[in-house]
């Protein structure tokens, strides 16, 4: 009642508001970027809970990343005008998945507080079942099973469903493998990530009456980023829509870029098929980017096949071309963003000033965030890291989550091999042998094994006496974490000093010890958000995004992936270059596919803009030590040129963002903008200091410079720029001397080196 004329429906347009005001049935947003898909799913959920049709915890709401989710939620809130006492269905797909799973963990053969594992355990876990089946692991790593295995999971394969074709996966004992581990997982009650999901969909396959009993539950069921769903969150999401049909799934299938990880495009592209007679909604206006992004975007991603294609349009005001500019190295390419932040901050000729969190930096391999960080670090300008595991990746973090993990879960062997010898407890691997063959011939976990083993009085000495000190201490907090008398994070605290853990810090003397009790101090701190220690252990075995709730602006750091469905004012494309992207891998490959998923990444961050987008490039790069050098990516050619504008590399002028942007060049031929780039005085100067610069790097990579060089020579006719005579044509071409036209100087014979391509 009164739903019509609600604020929240004025705001949508006429399609936008079809597809929320359609509840009943199956429904597909199919449209670009910035359309305003997530906004009109998040009113549906609102018009949902506001027409009565629906209670929060009976809205199954599947987003991509724990960030979208928790930002959902709170705009769920804030469109209502008041808080919603909880959407509990309301995550990830893994989120969603682990609570169902511990209602019926019984039927996946758990017990409900089972622990789930991260891809550090999963390895070493997948690296003793290796050994023991007398497998070379260096021939054959661990860590290339458990990409197999996890390329199986989200295809819902389980160990008996594996198709002939992956009989010879990892020298044929793969399949044989993949059962093994699964059985291991199982007595040690433990999931990996793949599997909450594929026991999930397992569950609904064999127990009709569980599925019925959440379709009842689950009464609206809504997915974001549908392109990027996998065989298995499809399989999954099919048996919960199968009953009422009240699905509504928004994607864009230009921006499918996990099929590396399993997604499946196609799952968008058939929903037709899956679900007769859904409402099929097609947003064309987008709100978020300026023209010149938008068509910068549109012109790269013109460059697939097989796609559905969309037209977009915009409102918005026209704004800046999509800037354009080349350096040296990534050292140069990380100072002179840091550099250009500080000027946005300030406000420049051209733009308004823009706050930290208003600017983003996406990088397409997470190594590339080390040149921010170091140059952030260095200059204090104040950034996060955004979908990295960054802070919970960290040693001492692991070792403490560790000892939670015992104390919450007594069976979970991985976590107690991990902290049985941390700090030294004077017990090798002897000891450890011990422990680990007495609790096999009790069938028991370690922890119990260990305890058996001491009663027995099969360990003395040192090591004997500190086992028996950690048992006791592990029995211990296993009995407060049961009681009421101590806080969680009390408790967590009394792990951790009990335990010597943070003692052992405390004596440590290398300059890194200090951090690592402040990151400790930091966890507990981290606890006070939870309720209790396994709801915060589940927090952070599923988060993909670290950031915490810290407060000032910060500029973000993130990959590509995480940055799907954000959008910021500002945004930095660092690295366009071929080999890192595209990525060498998609280019070594046959066929455009792996091309193809590139070139949706590239779409997928130059539509994250608003107001400003700034590719970049370097024509040298350290990677593991080596310098190389690179071409710039070949998805710059496919900038549209009437949408770009190619930025003079810095230190030209005298250098910073002032200068440089005086000096820009208005260059509109955007295919001869890398060739413009390598042409510039401001390249040659690079290129000449590089001469003095002690850099390991191989002959043939000097060659490509070079090479670029003949690529970029001029020709009769063209249009230069000389830094001080202008602009002017070329008459004759003499060696490295060019005779030009200029157009106030006259004709004057001027070095080559000193002109660059001009075209207008
Ligand atoms: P992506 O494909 O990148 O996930 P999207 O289609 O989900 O994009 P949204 O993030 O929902 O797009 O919307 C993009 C921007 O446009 C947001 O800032 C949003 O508030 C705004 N927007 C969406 N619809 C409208 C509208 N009808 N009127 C005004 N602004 C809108
Ligand atoms: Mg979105």
């Amino acid at each position: 009642v009164g739903a019509r004329g609600a604020p929240y429906l004025d705001d949508l347009n006429p399609e936008q508001r079809r597809a929320v005001e359609t509840l009943d049935g199956p429904v597909l947003m199919l449209a670009g970027a910035g359309t305003g898909k997530t906004k009109a799913l998040t009113s549906r959920i609102v018009h949902l809970l506001n027409t009565g049709r629906a209670r929060p915890n009976e809205i199954l709401a599947v987003t991509f990343t724990n960030k979208a989710a928790r930002e959902m939620k709170e705009r769920v809130g804030r469109m209502l005008g008041r808080d919603i006492e909880g959407m509990p269905w309301l995550g990830t797909f893994h989120a969603v998945c682990v609570k169902l799973l511990r209602r019926h963990a019984e039927l996946a053969g758990l017990k409900s507080n089972f622990t789930i594992l991260d891809t550090d355990d999963q390895v070493r876990l997948l690296r003793q079942l290796v050994q023991a089946a007398n497998i070379d692991d260096k021939r054959w790593p661990p860590r290339v099973l458990a990409g197999i295995i996890d390329n199986w999971k989200n295809r819902a394969w389980t160990p008996d469903k594996l198709p002939a074709s992956e009989a010879s996966a990892f020298d044929g004992k793969g399949p044989a493998l993949y059962a093994q581990y699964q059985a291991r997982l199982k007595e040690l009650n433990a999931v990996d990530f793949g599997d909450l999901l594929l026991h999930v969909v397992t569950i609904f396959q064999t127990h009709d009456d569980v599925l019925q009993q959440c379709r009842r539950w689950f009464r609206y069921i809504l997915v974001d980023e549908y392109q990027d769903t996998n065989v298995a969150q499809y399989l999954w999401l099919r048996l919960l829509a199968g009953g009422h049909q009240n699905i509504c799934c928004v994607g864009d299938d230009d921006q499918s870029i996990y099929g590396w990880r399993g997604a499946e495009v196609g799952n968008i592209l058939r929903f037709e098929k899956d679900f007769p007679g859904a409402h099929v909604v097609r947003l064309e206006q987008n709100y978020r980017s300026t023209p010149h992004i938008l068509a910068a975007a549109s012109g790269v991603i013109a460059g697939n096949r097989g796609r559905l294609g969309k037209e977009l349009w915009t409102e918005t005001e026209e704004g800046e071309k999509v800037r354009l500019i080349g350096h040296w190295d990534g050292e140069e390419e990380a100072r002179w963003i840091g550099e250009e932040i500080e000027a946005m901050q300030r406000g420049t000729r051209r733009q308004r000033p823009f706050g930290l969190d208003e600017m983003a930096i996406l990088v397409r391999a997470s190594h590339q965030m080390r040149a921010f960080e170091d140059r952030f670090l260095t200059i204090g300008l104040p950034y996060r890291v955004i979908g990295g595991p960054r802070f919970y990746e960290r040693l001492e973090i692991r070792d403490a989550m560790a000892y939670f993990r015992v104390v919450t879960s007594p069976a979970d062997d991985l976590a107690f091999e991990r902290i049985v010898n941390t700090p030294k407890r004077g017990l090798g691997d002897k000891a450890q042998q011990k422990i680990q063959i007495t609790a096999r011939e009790h069938g028991v976990p370690l922890v119990e094994g260990a305890r058996i083993l001491l009663e027995q009085g099969g360990l003395g000495g040192k090591g004997g006496a500190e086992l028996r000190k950690l048992i006791d201490g592990l029995a211990r907090w296993g009995r407060l974490l049961g009681e009421d008398t101590v806080g969680h994070v009390e408790l967590a605290g009394q792990i951790l000093d009990e335990s010597g853990y943070t003692e052992m810090w405390q004596n440590d003397k290398t300059p890194e010890a200090p951090g690592r009790l402040e990151n400790l101090k930091e966890l507990v701190k981290a606890l006070e958000q939870f309720e209790n220690l396994q709801g915060f252990l589940e927090h952070v075995s599923l988060i993909m995004d670290n950031e915490q709730a810290e407060s000032g602006e910060k500029v973000s750091i993130m990959t590509l992936h995480a940055a799907k469905g954000l959008e910021f004012p500002v945004v930095f494309l660092p690295g366009w270059e071929d080999g890192l992207f595209p990525s060498q891998r998609s280019m070594d490959e046959s066929g455009e596919k792996g091309l193809e998923e590139e070139r949706r990444l590239a779409y997928v961050g130059i539509t994250r803009a608003e107001e400003v987008c700034t590719i970049s490039f370097a024509g040298n790069r350290r990677v593991f030590g080596q310098w190389q050098s690179a071409l710039p990516s070949r998805f710059i050619d496919e900038l549209p040129e009437a949408h770009v504008e190619v930025l003079t590399p810095p230190g030209l002028y005298g250098g910073g963002y002032g200068a440089a942007a005086g000096g820009v060049q208005n260059s509109v031929d955007a295919r001869a903008a890398r060739a413009d780039v390598y042409n510039s005085p401001g390249w040659k100067r690079m290129q000449a200091r590089a001469g003095q610069r002690p850099l390991s790097q191989p002959a043939e990579t000097r060659n490509t410079v070079i090479d670029m060089k003949a690529v970029s020579s001029h020709t009769m006719g063209e249009r230069v720029f000389h830094q001080k005579f202008g602009y002017g044509a070329v008459v004759g071409i003499e060696g490295d001397k060019l005779e030009v036209d200029f157009e106030k100087a006259g004709t004057k014979k001027v070095v080559a080196r000193f002109i660059s391509a001009a075209d207008d």
